[in-house]
Parts: structure tokens; sequence; C-alpha cells
């Protein structure tokens, strides 16, 4: 049914839980997802948040009528700095077990903050927030998970499987056919630990089990795509329970307010691109990659030799680019060591290329942006993201790695020519016209009332609240 003929009949307050888990990339889609559903009449909202990541979260919700409930982060972890509330903020991503396993210290107050607030119809909170599903059970509301991930990743991830990734290939680079998709062929580099350790059983291990059971005993899953993107996959994944409502990054209150002044100076720097005529190329690599210093001198000189224009946002200083690159590229290049708004940049008119580490937000920007990719990745599930973009969907292609695998040190030259195919080339255009055809495709799933994404959620609300009733 839609909403709006079902609120006619159902007038009880709907009150949703949300909870992200504290990494930028797992918090903003979980922002937008929350001015999606105060979009519907009569939905409440309650987001938890900790406090060093409250000022992030209150100025996305600014002129929504979110309630925002601060939970203290645990101290006394002895692995983590003090102050550090968000894996961005981590000195190495290799305290990502403890950072999450700390979470779970929160599970008394949270449990005590539910004992104070209106009575809950569901929650959603993150995959990795595992222990969430015992308090949503204890206190009788349905629990969904919110995975960042896509329908691809996790229906190719299944299909493989651990064992054999484990006990199949010879080498990491050695093909493998999935089996229930024949026509991709994916290696051991595709995937990352746990599923490619040897030696599986340890901490990440067993925090990733507790998570796969935790979501399997949940109401449902919450994914960030939409049906249109990745039908075949969206059919393999549809369990009941599993609803594609994304482009989350689509959900916002649409602006009434004019933009930010003033702008800030990479966006003039880039207004002044557009009126010169000429395109830009934009490079980041998400808030979690850690890059060798070496590969990132060949970055700044892949790009310098390149001739393109392009704008760089990174955390890492002038020294670690090279000596004097800022200065040489002036003309044509600008580095941004702020934080960006990245949509406002990707829907830029003079950005017509993305040099990106595929985490799922940001080729789901890229795409409705209608910007095409230029495939680098790096953890998690981006080699599988960067598979899906330049064999599956097609808006984009690979940065070339020096071993030719999915991901591996990629020299100047490499990068030069990939860039200047992506901006200049063949592939590139055919790229550009793709992603122009599933941005429309992805504006259409987030329409109001009509759209798939919007049914979905919909659906989602009716579905859970008619039960409860
Ligand atoms: N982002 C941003 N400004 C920045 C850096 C990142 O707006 O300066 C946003 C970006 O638009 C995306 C998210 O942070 O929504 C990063 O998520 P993604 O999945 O792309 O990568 P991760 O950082 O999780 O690796």
């Amino acid at each position: 049914i839609a909403y709006s003929s079902y609120r006619q009949h159902h007038l009880q307050p709907i009150h949703v839980v949300l909870f992200p888990y504290m990494s930028k990339g797992h918090i903003i889609p979980i922002l937008n997802l929350a001015q999606l559903l105060l979009r519907r009449p009569g939905i409440t909202v309650t987001l938890f948040t900790t406090p060093a990541n409250r000022p992030f979260v209150e100025k996305s919700l600014a002129n929504t009528t979110a309630c925002i409930v601060d939970i203290p982060f645990p101290v006394s972890v002895p692995e983590i700095p003090a102050g550090v509330e968000s894996t961005d903020k981590l000195p190495s991503m290799s305290l990502f077990v403890p950072f999450t396993r700390a979470t779970k210290l929160m599970q008394p107050e949270f449990e005590r903050l539910l004992e104070i607030l209106p009575p809950v119809s569901f929650m959603v909170s993150d995959g990795f927030l595992w222990w969430t599903l015992e308090s949503a059970t204890k206190f009788g509301f349905p629990r969904f998970a919110f995975y960042g991930m896509n329908n691809y990743a996790m229906a190719v991830s299944r299909s493989v499987g651990i064992n054999r990734l484990l006990s199949g290939p010879e080498s990491d680079d050695e093909l493998i056919t999935v089996s229930e998709f024949p026509w991709i062929k994916v290696t051991r580099k595709d995937f990352n630990p746990p599923f490619t350790d040897p030696e599986p059983k340890g901490p990440l291990f067993e925090l990733t089990m507790d998570q796969i059971v935790s979501v399997s005993n949940s109401h449902g899953m919450i994914i960030n795509s939409f049906y249109e993107l990745e039908p075949v996959f969206v059919d393999h994944e549809a369990k009941p329970n599993a609803w594609c409502v994304g482009p989350l990054c689509l959900g916002e209150t649409p602006k009434t307010e004019p933009q930010s002044h003033p702008k800030p100076a990479w966006i003039q720097w880039l207004d002044q691109k557009l009126d010169q005529g000429s395109s830009v190329l934009y490079v980041a690599f998400g808030s979690q990659a850690e890059i060798s210093s070496e590969q990132l001198k060949e970055i700044a000189v892949g790009l310098e030799e390149s001739k393109v224009n392009f704008l760089w946002v990174t955390r890492n200083k002038e020294s670690e680019l090279g000596d004097g690159f800022e200065e040489r590229v002036k003309e044509r290049g600008i580095v941004v060591r702020d934080w960006v708004d990245q949509k406002e940049i990707l829907m830029h008119k003079s950005i017509q290329g993305f040099l990106s580490h595929c985490g799922w937000n940001s080729v789901l920007e890229s795409i409705c942006a209608g910007v095409p990719i230029l495939a680098w990745p790096m953890l998690a599930e981006q080699p599988l993201n960067a598979r899906m973009i330049v064999e599956e969907i097609k808006v984009g292609l690979r940065v070339e790695t020096c071993d030719g695998s999915v991901r591996g040190f990629v020299k100047w030259q490499g990068l030069q020519k990939t860039v200047k195919e992506l901006m200049e080339g063949e592939t590139g255009m055919e790229a550009r016209k793709k992603v122009k055809e599933l941005s429309e495709m992805a504006k259409n799933a987030m329409e109001e009332n009509e759209g798939s994404s919007w049914r979905s959620l919909d659906m989602l609300i009716s579905e859970i609240t008619c039960k409860v009733e």
C-alpha cells in the first residue's frame, strides 16, 4: 500500500530509532535516511550519537524535527586513544576490532535511554553494532540492520563462499568463476580478511561472525541501493525483508535556503574552470584509506603528467605529495585538506571524472551526479564495487596497476594513461553516457510516492506498523 493511503487508516505515531556506526561513511547515509523518513507525515525519529560526533550530526539534521540523543563512547578501552569516537580518527585501521568491540560497552546506557524514550516502532542500526539486536529484542521492537553495501557485493561474496576462497585458488590472482553468476570472475584479491586469512579464527573473524548472526536474526536489512541499478542482484538477495531504499544521498530534504556564502574556495575555483570551458577530475580516497608515501608521490606525478585539471581532497601533508608539487600545478590543480561537501563537488558542472577508492557512498554520489569513475579500490568490499563499476554497470574504468591485479601499486605512467582515457578517451565517453542514464534512474527511484526506493521504504513502514497494531 502507498504510505499516504495507509496513513489515512493508521494514525498512531511512528517512532523510528536510528543508531549509526561511528564512521563518516556509515553516519552520512543514516542521516540521509533520517531525512527521508521525516519527509513522511506522522513519523518521528530519534538518532543516537556520541558527543564527539554530535556537531556533525546536528549540522546535517538542522531544520528537521529529529531528536538527537547523546550516548557516551566508552572510555578506558586501552587500545583506543582518549577522545577518539570515530574510525576516521583512529591512528590506524588495525584498531577497527577493539574500537568496534568497545561499542558493546554502550549497551547498558543505550537500554537506560530506551526506557525513557517514547515507545519505538522499529530501529535501524548499523550492521557493525551487532549487540543492538539484543536490546531491541528486550524492548520488543524490530531491528533492521543497515548495510552500507550493495547487492552485487553481497551476492558475489555469498556465492563464492569463504571455503572456496581459502582452499580453492592456488594464487591470489587466479580467476574464480562465480557459480551463480558465471559471467563474473573474481580473484582472492577481490576480498579482504577475515575471509582471506588462512588462519581465520582470529578476533576479526569472530567479530564478523557475531555481526552476521545478528543480521540474520534481525527483522531485515536496509540496503543503500536501488532496484534499477542491479536488478539481477537485488532479485538474488531478495529475502522477504531486504529493502532497497537508496540512493540515500538523494534522501535529503530539498534545500530551500540559498547555497552557503561565501562559497568555499574550491567551489570558486571550479566556477572559474567552468567559465574557462575546462573540465576537472575530482580525486578523493575516502576517510579510511591509508596510502603509502611512495604511492602518494606516484599519484602526484601521474596527475601532473596527465595535464588534466584536478581537485584533490586529501588528509596528507604537502611534503608527502612531493616537494613543490602544489606550486608547479597551481594553474590547473588544487589540493584541499578541509572537510568538503563531496556531493556539492560532484554535482559541479565542471567535474567530468572521479578518481575514487570506490567506497559505496562515493560511488552512489558519483552515479547520482552523472560522473564516470576511475576505480582504485583499497579496502573492505571496494574491489568488488570496482568490478561492479567496470564490468557490470559500466560507469567507469580501472586504474592501471603495475602487476595488473585488482589492487596493487600504481606507477605514475599507469595513472596518467587511465586518467587521460577517463577524461578524453572513448571508454571514458561511453562510461559518461552510461552514468548519465543511471543518474536519471536513481532520481526516478527516489521520486516521492512513485519511485521504487520510495515505495520500498513505504512498504517497510506499513508492514511493520500494521504488525505492531
Ligand atoms: N565525504 C565528504 N567530505 C569529505 C570526505 C568524505 O562529504 O571531505 C563523504 C563522502 O561524500 C561520502 C563519505 O564521506 O558520503 C565517505 O563514504 P565512502 O563510502 O565513500 O568511503 P569511506 O570514507 O567510508 O571509505
